[in-house]
């Protein structure tokens, strides 16, 4: 008779939860998972998935403008929310019912409701109480809402894919990847977007000079940006109308307003600090190179652990403790050389440091850049120049740091992506032979 219902509980049936699960399983271990809300988590139910589907969905605005130039008529095109929003919405149950499948085939048996743990091996879920030898948090992170009177009547990320009809006008409160990401797509759909920032700077963490190219670009399609300006409160008129007053006085009119401001890791009311579990600052769960937390048979992973908030991370660190504990061999996920990007129009992609970062690593840095206007935007008149940067250690020769935007910057990204992970120099990627004509040309040219 096992001394536990399970030899893994993992809370939390997401990006790293999921992966962590299935895998383990695979290795012979008797897993169970609890999930509060639907399975796939953040990314697949309301992230990634259904935001890049909404940002293919806009792109068609200016396709349809630019196709013109190309011999095309599209006069009478219009645009349904409705339709989008319902087929972004059918292809996210689509995955959640892959998810759910993946999840029975591996044989990991699905608790449904809120996960609490009641000891080191006690998990209450809903009241019900099952054990297990080794339990994984990957609860993952929740929207953080402004503070100021009002707030309450801001939507966040879980609820911009569910509205039922577009505004005309909308504030976007944050200067991270979300915000932009969302700016885009409600700016290509004929929304007044205006982002507002408590600081003066967007994107931070990535390189200014692409970060710079995106704000002068999306000025030019009408985002309005506004800095420095923190929420003093935010009030409903009678006609429906949100008034944002600001700190400085200044008052603002629109018909929604988006909270983007950043992801508080979820990590309380899961009574891991009675036992012992260690949080940081903001709440991220404390764990070693090895994700185990304080306590030795908790691990945690993805973003309850406050280190970098994307899937592949979480994945890779819940496959990580999938393989160590259960596997053959352990592995610990490297966080290094970790590629991103930002899915605004045009989007932005990012791996290693930048230039300032290596600045301030390396001291002396060369730094290569190319600042060119694609191809299809020449012949669409549109007057829109992609930057791609590269950063090159000069003793090493090594490439650190890849900074792109324009059309298509992630998917060139992911193959530049392999060669600098796998450490290439200046040298190795100028040997390499272009693809005429294409953007991704442009690095392997520039001297
Ligand atoms: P999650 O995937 O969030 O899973 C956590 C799960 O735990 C959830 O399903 C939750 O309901 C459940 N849960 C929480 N508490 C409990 C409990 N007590 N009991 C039971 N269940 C519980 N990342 C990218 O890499 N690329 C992108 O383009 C991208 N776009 C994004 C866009 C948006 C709008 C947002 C919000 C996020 C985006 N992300 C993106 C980030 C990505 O979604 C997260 O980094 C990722 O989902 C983290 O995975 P996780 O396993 O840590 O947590």
């Amino acid at each position: 008779m096992p001394k536990f219902d399970f030899d893994f509980f993992v809370i939390g049936a997401g990006s790293g939860g999921v992966r962590a699960s299935r895998i383990a399983a695979g290795h012979g271990a008797r897993v169970g998972i609890a999930e509060e809300f639907r399975v796939g988590g953040t990314c697949v139910i309301r992230g990634c998935v259904p935001k890049k589907l909404l940002v293919i969905g806009a792109h068609f605005a200016e396709d349809m403008i630019d196709a013109k130039r190309f011999g095309w008529t599209a006069d009478n095109a219009s645009f349904d929310w409705g339709v989008l929003r319902d087929h972004v919405l059918t292809e996210v149950d689509r995955l959640e019912a892959a998810y759910r499948t993946t999840l029975t085939n591996h044989r990991v048996v699905l608790h449904e409701g809120r996960a609490v743990m009641a000891d080191r091996h006690t998990i209450e879920i809903d009241g019900k109480a099952v054990t297990a030898d080794k339990v994984l948090i990957a609860t993952g992170s929740a929207p953080q809402m402004i503070n100021c009177p009002g707030a309450e009547l801001a939507i966040t990320s879980n609820e911009v894919f569910h509205l039922n009809r577009l505004p005309k006008r909308i504030v976007i409160a944050g200067g991270g990847y979300i915000a932009n990401e969302f700016a885009g797509i409600f700016n290509e759909l004929g929304v007044k977007v205006t982002i507002v920032n408590r600081s003066d700077k967007l994107l931070r963490g990535y390189d200014r000079s692409v970060v710079d190219r995106l704000e002068h670009i999306s000025t030019a399609k009408g985002i309005t940006f506004r800095y420095n300006a923190p929420f003093e409160s935010v009030k409903r008129s009678q006609d429906g109308e949100l008034r944002i007053t600001f700190q400085n006085g200044d008052a603002l009119e629109t018909d929604l307003l988006l909270a983007a401001i950043g992801r508080l890791p979820a990590s309380s009311e899961l009574g891991i600090e009675a036992l012992g579990v260690k949080t940081k600052e903001r709440g991220g769960i404390r764990v070693d190179k090895n994700n185990q937390t304080a306590i030795d048979n908790i691990y945690a992973v993805g973003d309850v652990t406050d280190r970098i908030q994307l899937t592949p991370v979480a994945i890779r660190e819940g496959h990580a403790v999938a393989d160590s504990l259960f596997g053959k061999e352990a592995w610990v996920p490297n966080h290094d050389m970790v590629a991103s990007a930002v899915f605004s129009h045009p989007p932005i992609a990012s791996i290693g440091m930048t230039e300032s970062q290596a600045r301030i690593a390396l001291g002396d840095v060369e730094v290569y850049t190319s600042d060119f206007r694609a191809m299809k935007n020449v012949m669409a008149d549109r007057n829109e120049r992609s930057l791609y940067k590269l950063v090159v250690d000069p003793v090493s020769r090594k490439v650190v740091g890849a900074h792109l935007i324009g059309p298509d910057a992630p998917e060139i990204m992911q193959g530049l992506a392999i060669a600098l992970t796998a450490g290439l120099t200046k040298e190795q990627i100028d040997r390499t032979v272009a693809i005429h004509p294409t953007m991704a040309e442009e690095l392997v040219l520039m001297r």
